[in-house]
């Protein structure tokens, strides 16, 4: 069960809960990826199996990746994978998947892999245990923000519902997500708060943390990139953290914008809504890059409402009904 850099608990939850359903059925088991798993999901059931693996020693009949879209998310391990495993198999919801897997399962409409995992589980008739069920329930959790994003669907509530009945704790989980700041964290937090900055527009925020700023397990533990995100007229929030292999970079968007595509200008990926990526720095210049990427994607700033409908001839007075500037979200993945 091999995992992808800097392992979140998609990731983390699909592989501990499909390798321990296939250890109640006989197989043996080793769970890894180029990054330790973060402490602050030491709570996933089974975890303490996740280990850093660089390389594959022996020979396996299957590597199965999860939530992986390509090889470079894996630092090499995709191509041991390929040396020591006879089989590979890539199981993800991300739609730019590059399906280097000998099996892929690639499926852009659930709302994390998790819920292809349940999916799977179910079809092989595998007992879901109250650990499995914890496992696939944070995947979920955290993937739809809660339970908040676009992504989340009917079948999303169903997945998580059937996992409750399983045994998985809702408020467990989230007191384990949002619940174990360590005393310093509000501190840190109103340090990388105070460096929010917002457009003159207000449809763009963005928070540059530059190298030891705060602390980088702060970072980890936190989903910083939600406070500039939920400013009421953002449409599109980035996160750049400075750190030694170039500027990380988070972009989230709420459907005006697909932020996918952003990533991909420099060489990243991810969703519609919720993508990445990594510039070389230093971390003004990545930012700059960044929101100039941004402001195309966005289009031109709408006009103000005294300067006439944005169509009208000039001259003409045609201002736009009141919240026609700012649509509601239409996506619905
Ligand atoms: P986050 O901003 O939480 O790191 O990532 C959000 C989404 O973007 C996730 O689905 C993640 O897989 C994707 N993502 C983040 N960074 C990268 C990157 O450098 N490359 C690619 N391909 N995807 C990324
Ligand atoms: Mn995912």
């Amino acid at each position: 069960m091999l995992g992808h850099v800097y392992p979140d608990a998609d990731v983390l939850g699909t592989l501990l809960a499909l390798g321990q359903a296939l250890e109640a059925r006989g197989w043996s088991v080793v769970y890894g990826g180029p990054h330790p798993a973060p402490g602050a999901l030491g709570f996933l059931p089974g975890v303490e199996r996740y280990r850093v693996l660089r390389a594959l020693e022996g020979r396996f009949d299957a590597a199965v990746l999860t939530d992986c879209p390509n090889p470079d998310r894996t630092e090499g391990l995709i191509a041991e994978a390929r040396r020591a495993c006879a089989v590979v198999v890539n199981i993800d919801h991300h739609p730019d998947n590059r399906r280097y897997g000998d099996a892929n399962w690639i499926d852009p409409s659930a709302a994390a892999t998790g819920e292809m995992v349940y999916r799977l589980l179910e079809a092989l008739g595998a007992a879901i245990t109250p650990g499995i069920a914890t496992d696939l329930f944070t995947a979920i959790h955290t993937d739809t923000g809660s339970f908040r994003y676009s992504n989340v669907t009917p079948e999303t509530f169903r997945i998580a519902a059937t996992l409750t009945a399983a045994g998985a704790d809702p408020s467990a989980v989230s007191s384990a997500l949002y619940e174990r700041r360590g005393r310093d964290a509000l501190r840190w937090l109103g340090e990388a708060l105070a460096r929010v900055e917002v457009s003159e527009d207000g449809r763009v925020a963005w928070l540059a943390l530059p190298a030891g700023a705060v602390p980088e397990t702060f970072v980890e533990s936190e989903e910083l990139v939600n406070y500039p995100r939920s400013i009421g007229t953002v449409r599109v929030a980035c996160l750049l953290r400075e750190r030694h292999e170039g500027v990380k970079v988070s972009l989230r968007a709420k459907g005006d914008v697909d932020v996918n595509r952003i990533a991909a200008r420099f060489g990243g990926g991810g969703h519609p809504n919720a993508a990445g990526c990594t510039l070389a720095g230093p971390l003004d210049a990545a930012r700059d890059r960044v929101l100039t990427a941004v402001r195309e994607a966005l289009g031109p700033q709408p006009q103000p409402p005294e300067a006439g409908h944005p169509r009208s001839e000039a001259g003409t007075r045609n201002p736009a009904p009141t919240g026609a500037r700012n649509p509601a979200p239409t996506d619905s993945r």
